[in-house]
């Protein structure tokens, strides 16, 4: 695996690989990486000719300083990985490098469907997120793009803005990666101890009581669902939830009346950490 730490040989290398006809993959990330990472990693191994990786733990995106600091960082181990997958290119720059005048003046806003959940808890986060996005697209060039659907509001952003700017990008959703327990993949899990860990398998826990209620008793009232998924959350201990909403699957809007596929969304912290996961349900 080839490690890029500037922006200008990404530029190149990824033009170079398409000069020679390849397909490029592109798989952004802030790294300690985990199996729900490498999950987007092997899609694009499939689905391309060559994988690059990001790793960049995205000051713009961060509200906490305290969260930034605490964000977890392994590079070795994180090539290690990427090496034993067939990545290609890793591009793992330093801040200086991505925002060499300190911060950005220019912010992509993403507009509505930003507006709620995540948007509400963590404020200018999706602009950091869309800001860092429309970077790395613009320095890798038309490729394929793969981000998780762990984190399902930021999935609908970038897609839509793709569309909305017109970048070269193909956006590809990948399915959650969980725990045996259940429990959403995520770099911040680390950061749980044992009991928290067994906490925070309530919020998927919440996620299957909401689907059966919609798929197995028939259950239509969006908000009713809703309020069952935050009952649990609210009932556990060591869990302070923030929201459990069932949203339409592309413009992510509060359902009332349940009538097709839906989103079941939730967000709580548990100990020192924010957890958000979320699930598909249908009638
Ligand atoms: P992050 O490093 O947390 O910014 O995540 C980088 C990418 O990996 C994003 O597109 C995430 O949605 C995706 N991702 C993180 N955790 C998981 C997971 N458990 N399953 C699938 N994709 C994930």
């Amino acid at each position: 695996v080839e490690l890029i730490e500037d922006k200008h040989s990404l530029r190149r290398a990824l033009a170079a690989e398409r000069e020679a006809g390849r397909l490029v993959g592109l798989v952004p990330t802030m790294g300690a990486l985990h199996a729900g990472h490498l999950s987007l990693v092997d899609a694009a191994t499939a689905g391309c000719d060559i994988v690059a990786v990001t790793i960049f733990v995205n000051p713009l995106q961060f509200g906490d300083p305290s969260d930034l600091v605490a964000y977890p960082r392994n590079l070795e181990r994180d090539l290690e990985l990427c090496a034993q997958r067939g990545v290609g290119v890793v591009f793992a720059p330093t801040p200086a490098e991505m925002y060499p005048r300190g911060d950005s003046s220019t912010v992509v806003e993403p507009g509505p469907l930003a507006s709620r959940y995540e948007g509400v808890s963590r404020p200018g986060h999706f602009a950091g997120v869309a800001t860092i996005v429309t970077k790395l697209f613009s320095l890798a060039g038309p490729c394929r793009a793969y981000f998780g659907e762990k984190d399902f509001q930021q999935l609908a952003i970038v897609r839509r803005m793709a569309e909305d700017l017109d970048l070269p990008v193909e956006v590809m959703g990948c399915p959650i990666v969980r725990e045996a327990d259940g429990l959403a993949m995520s770099s911040r899990n680390g950061r749980l101890s044992p009991d928290e860990w067994t906490a925070a398998t309530v919020l998927s826990r919440s996620l299957e009581t909401g689907k059966a209620l919609i798929t197995d008793k028939g259950e239509r009232s969006g908000g009713g669902v809703g309020s069952a998924m935050l009952d649990m959350l609210a009932c556990a201990a060591l869990v302070r939830p923030d929201y459990a909403v069932v949203a339409d699957p592309i413009s992510l809007e509060p359902v009332g009346t349940i009538t097709g596929e839906v989103r079941l969304l939730v967000a709580a912290d548990v100990g020192p950490v924010r957890l958000i996961d979320n699930m598909a349900a249908a009638p």
